[in-house]
């Protein structure tokens, strides 16, 4: 059990309800510990287990110390196999399923059974599934790491959304797909944003040309963004109500010592963002 080995340590003020910080034991392996985050509006809901990990508590070594989740930043592929399994010893799950995030709007289905397929490589930025002891996980650096879970249907889904995700609206399509293949209901759809880009850090001085007129109204300051916003935005627009959004409101390029950046620290490792039904 990791309950009782659990403690809440300080983190930063939230914007919404507390996100909590986890500390695991050390016994999975590696000198310093696990440290995952939980959201207040999951951790309500039954059935379920879910974490965003820090970058604590891995087997990578600088500059993707320590729990790099990600074969693409040129880290020892073996260490990154070893960081998967202490995310699936944590989760409590036997299948992870993870995609390559190529900035998309591709959003998978999973009913049933999942093609082996699509363990690993699977061209996609979101995954949905109903199945049980199937965990999902999305890797990041800056960009949002969003969890979703329909309590009505028994729905989970993780998204992986960067700037171009917001362009293209892919928390959107996530909703959409969560209630045409499952019956989801927009009303009781959870959804937590986790720790990323911050509105202190989202300079974008090409503003103009990537991004739609309608994120204007987040401007905070010239160039600056509140990306935060505009994916609340996306998804009260896609029918979620404001009570059943959560967002950790913590920057990532403000804290590289909980978590990797790509901003601040450019080559560097992804942390784990991860959802099960249990
Ligand atoms: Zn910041």
């Amino acid at each position: 059990m990791i309950d009782d080995k659990c403690f809440m340590i300080d983190v930063p003020p939230t914007s919404s309800l507390s996100f909590q910080m986890i500390q695991h034991s050390p016994e999975l392996h590696g000198s310093d510990e696990v440290v995952y985050f939980q959201f207040e509006s999951l951790l309500r809901e039954q059935g379920l287990m879910h974490a965003v990990f820090g970058r604590h508590g891995g087997a990578s070594d600088p500059p993707f110390s320590s729990l790099n989740t990600s074969y693409s930043t040129g880290d020892d592929a073996d260490r990154v196999r070893r960081n998967l399994s202490t995310v699936m010893k944590v989760m409590g799950g036997e299948n992870l399923l993870y995609m390559n995030q190529i900035h998309g709007r591709e959003v998978l289905v999973l009913h049933g059974k999942v093609p082996s397929h699509f363990r690993q490589g699977a061209q996609a930025d979101a995954v949905i599934t109903d199945r049980k002891n199937l965990i999902l996980m999305v890797k990041q650096a800056d960009c949002q790491g969003i969890l979703f879970y329909d309590p009505t249907t028994r729905v989970i889904a993780a998204a992986h959304c960067g700037w171009r995700g917001n362009v293209l609206n892919i928390l959107g399509s996530v909703v959409e797909r969560m209630v045409l293949e499952f019956g989801c209901s927009r009303a009781r759809l959870i959804a937590a944003i986790g720790p990323s880009l911050g509105p202190c850090c989202a300079e974008f001085i090409g503003y103009p040309k990537i991004f739609p007129r309608s994120f204007r109204s987040s401007m905070v300051r010239e160039n600056y963004f509140d990306l935060w916003r505009i994916s609340r935005l996306q998804l009260l627009e896609a029918g979620l109500v404001e009570e059943n959004i959560e967002v950790a409101g913590v920057c990532t390029v403000c804290r590289t010592d909980l978590f990797f950046s790509y901003r601040a620290e450019k080559t560097t490792g992804r942390f784990a963002t991860a959802i099960m039904l249990t």
